[in-house]
C-alpha cells in the first residue's frame, strides 16, 4: 500500500540536488531527516526541527554517518531565526509531517497556531522552484482542527504559489498530503 509518508518523498525528491538545502520541519524519529541528508549528499544540507529530545535522540542515531545535518531542540515556528543566513531563501525543500510521534508523548503534538508560523517561515525560505510538503492527520484529538486550518491557510495563498492535495478518497480520516510549489513565473 502506498504509505503517504512515501509520497511526501517523492514529490519533493524531482527538486533535490547535490549541494540543495533543506528542512524537516518534524524530525520524530527522523525518516525523513535521513532521505533528505541523502538526497542532497555531503555539500547540501539539512536543518531539522523537534521539540522532543527523545525524539531527537533517536533520528541521532539514525544520522550518525552524515555531516550534513543540524538539529534543532525547538519549535519549527522558530525556523526563520534558526537559519543561516547563507541559507534565507535558499530552501529546496521543506517537509513537514504533523500529529505526534507514534509511541512517543501525545504532550508534543503539532499545534495549530505554531504549525501555521512554521510554514508560513518555510514558505518565505523556500527558493523559486522549491517545494514544501505537510503531512495531515485528521484522526487524533486537535488533528482535525490543525489540518482544516493548515488547509483553510494554504487555500487563500496566491502566486507564485501552487497548491495541491492528495488524499486516500474510500477511507475515512485518511491522512493528507498538501503539496506546495514556489513557482518560477
Ligand atoms: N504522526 C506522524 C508522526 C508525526 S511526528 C506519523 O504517524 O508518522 C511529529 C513530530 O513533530 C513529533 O516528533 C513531535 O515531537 C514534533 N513536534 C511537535 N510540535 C513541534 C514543533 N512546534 N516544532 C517541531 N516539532 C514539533
Amino acid at each position: 500500500m502506498l504509505r503517504i509518508t512515501d509520497l511526501a518523498q517523492l514529490i519533493v525528491q524531482p527538486v533535490l540536488r547535490p549541494g540543495s538545502i533543506a528542512i524537516d520541519a518534524t524530525v520524530g524519529n527522523g525518516h525523513d531527516t535521513l532521505w533528505l541528508a541523502s538526497a542532497v549528499g555531503p555539500t547540501g544540507h539539512v536543518y531539522g526541527f523537534d521539540i522532543q529530545a527523545q525524539a531527537l535522540a533517536s533520528a541521532r542515531q539514525r544520522l550518525t554517518d552524515y555531516t550534513n545535518v543540524t538539529l534543532f531542540e525547538c519549535g519549527h515556528e522558530q525556523l526563520a531565526s534558526r537559519l543561516p543566513p547563507d541559507a534565507h531563501r535558499r530552501i529546496a525543500a521543506a517537509m513537514f509531517n504533523l500529529g505526534y510521534l507514534p509511541g512517543g508523548s501525545k504532550d508534543a503534538i503539532t499545534q495549530t497556531e505554531t504549525t501555521l508560523a512554521a510554514l508560513s517561515q518555510a514558505l518565505d525560505h523556500l527558493e523559486i522552484g522549491g517545494r514544501a510538503s505537510v503531512v495531515l492527520y485528521p484522526g487524533h484529538p486537535g488533528g482535525d482542527e490543525e489540518a482544516a486550518a493548515v488547509q483553510a491557510f494554504v487555500e487563500q495563498l496566491t502566486h507564485p504559489f501552487a497548491a495541491t492535495c492528495c488524499r486516500r478518497i474510500n477511507a475515512d480520516k485518511a491522512p493528507s498530503l498538501i503539496l506546495i510549489e514556489k513557482l518560477k513565473c
